[in-house]
Formats: structure tokens, sequence, C-alpha cells
């Protein structure tokens, strides 16, 4: 199928896409980023914006810096800018390592951080990312800009805090100090697909203990979020399989899975079990 008429806008600078957003958000105008999600729903019309506002050619977008303690990832920069690390420490690997299992490649070519961000899927990697890591987006509108935390931009199932004029300009994740350890694992049946449930594990060791642990499940329930239950069965404790399997038993625990037709929330609760301790073990090797 081909997508409904829709009338094209290519601005070139922030301000001009924020002025165009709020000249069409209300007539159901859309940001178009790496159009890796958008675009098929146009195509099965699912989605039928009666305006686009296509970002990519705004060079302010491209930028991926480290400024004050944060990695800063700009609305145009794709999946694909992290196949090799690109900051220094564990915050540069831990993102490689995460990439790598997002979609397929010529996917990870266009889809954007950011586009995943807005689009809010429930197992989306990034989306996993930046709660687990407590990051922050800033979205700017004609009414001015503002920065919303992880913990407020999530609302559920491919919603968001974003209102319909504003644009998720870059978001932020905090650098990791050099003896932070993280891990990230992810179930799924078929290699590139959406993950049915994954983990990431994140602390550091003092004195032979576990300190500041976090963890956060993906796709499990209708948003990712850190597991206050499981950290608090790691902090304290010493890093190995009974503090590990201790979390993933308070994960299980605390969760509220979601189902759908293949999918029962048993078979999901079963999943967290397994991931969040697999992602711990890797954390730990
Ligand atoms: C076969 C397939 C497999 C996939 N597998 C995975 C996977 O395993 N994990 C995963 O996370 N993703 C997966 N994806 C989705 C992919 O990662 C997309 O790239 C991503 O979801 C959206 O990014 P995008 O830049 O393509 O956004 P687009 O498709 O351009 O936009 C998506 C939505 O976000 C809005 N939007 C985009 N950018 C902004 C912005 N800066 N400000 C405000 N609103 C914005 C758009 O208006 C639209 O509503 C898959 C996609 C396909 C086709």
């Amino acid at each position: 199928m081909k997508p409904a008429s829709f009338r094209y806008h290519a601005p070139k600078t922030v301000d001009e896409a924020v002025a165009l957003l709020a000249e069409v958000a209300a007539d159901d105008g859309r940001v178009l980023a790496g159009g890796q999600s958008l675009v098929p729903t146009m195509a099965f019309r699912l989605a039928k914006p009666a305006h686009l506002v296509d970002i990519n050619g705004v060079a302010a977008l491209n930028r991926l810096t480290v400024a004050n303690g944060k990695l800063v990832i700009g609305a145009c920069v794709r999946h694909a800018a992290f196949h090799k690390p690109v900051c220094d420490g564990p915050l540069g690997k831990l993102l490689t390592d995460v990439v790598h299992h997002i979609a397929h490649y010529p996917i990870r070519n266009r889809g954007t951080i950011c586009g995943s961000l807005a689009h809010a899927h429930p197992a989306s990697e990034w989306c996993l990312v930046l709660a687990a890591l407590d990051g922050e987006v800033l979205a700017k509108s004609a009414r001015g800009e503002r920065v919303i935390a992880a913990r407020d931009f999530f609302k559920g199932i491919m919603t968001t805090a974003l209102a319909d004029d504003e644009l998720l300009v870059e978001a932020r994740l905090p650098m990791l100090s050099a003896d932070t350890r993280a891990g990230f694992y992810e179930f799924n049946r078929r290699a590139g697909d959406f993950a049915l449930t994954m983990a990431l594990g994140i602390y550091r060791v003092e004195g032979g203990k576990i300190v500041e642990p976090r963890v956060a499940i993906g796709g499990a329930e209708v948003k990712p979020r850190r597991i206050a239950e499981a950290e608090r069965a790691l902090a304290g404790a010493v890093p190995g399989d009974a503090a590990f399997r201790a979390a993933a038993t308070a994960a299980t625990a605390a969760i509220d899975p979601m189902e759908d037709i293949i999918n029962t929330a048993e078979f999901r609760r079963d999943l967290v079990l397994a991931v969040t301790r697999r992602a711990l073990e890797r954390a730990a090797a």
C-alpha cells in the first residue's frame, strides 16, 4: 500500500522546525527522523499524518558530544553511530553492546536514538538505557524548551510526555565512572526482532560489596523502568550468583507483565528471571 497524501516540509534549522511544528501539529503534523517506524505505519495507513516535518536536513541535530559529564545525542544521530564506542569508559562500551540488538544493519543506518525515544516502543533498547541511567531529554517548541527526566518521559505504550508541537532536540546520558560494571541481556525469538524482555544491570564494587546498583527491565511492562526491589537485593551484597539470583527473583515479583496473543504474562515473568540474572552476570564478567 502507498501512504495517504501529506505535505512535506524540510526545515534547515531547529527554529524553523519548531515554527513549522507550531503551525502543523494541530493538523496531525509529525516529525520525520529516520522513518524506520513512522514510514511503515504510513505505508499500512495506520498513520495518516497531513504534514511531515523532515528534520534530516537540520545539521545542528547531528551532534554527538560529551558536555558537563553527559553524553549528548542530537535528534539526527543514527543507531549505527554506536557500532563503535562513541565515548571512553563503560558507557561507550555499554552502548555498543546494546546497539547490536536493535533491528538489522540497514535499519540501524537510518533510525535514530531520539526517534526511538519519541516512538517509545516498550521493547526499545534505547528507552531502557535512558530509564536505567536516569537520563533526560531536551524538548523544544515555539513556546520554549524544557528538560524532561526519563522517569517523567515515558507514559505508556508508545506514549511520552512530549506535546504534539514539541521537537525532541537531544537525549542526555550520564557518563559512567571507570569502575562501573554494566551488562545487558535480551531475549527474542529471532535476531533483529523486538525483544520480548530485556534487562540492564549496572553497579560498582567497593570493599568487595555492590554499591549504587541499577536494575532496569524493558519489554515486559508497558514502559521500561528501574526495579527498586531488585536494586535493594543487590545493595551491599557480594557480587556473585547468590546476589544475582536474589535480585532476579525480586524483579520477577515486582513486575506487572504484559501479555499478547503469543506470550502470556507468566512467560514474560519467567523471562524477567532469566534476563535479569544474565545481565548481572555479564556486568560481572
Ligand atoms: C523490522 C524492524 C525491526 C526493528 N527492531 C527494533 C528493535 O529491535 N529495537 C528497537 O528499539 N527498534 C526497532 N525498530 C525501530 C527502529 O529502531 C526505529 O529506528 C525507531 O523506532 C524510530 O526511529 P526513527 O528515527 O526511525 O523515527 P521515525 O520513524 O522517523 O519516527 C518515529 C516516531 O517518533 C517521532 N519522532 C521521531 N523523532 C522525533 C523527534 N526528534 N522529536 C519528536 N518526535 C520525533 C515521529 O514523529 C514518529 O511518530 C525496528 C524497526 C523495523 C522496521
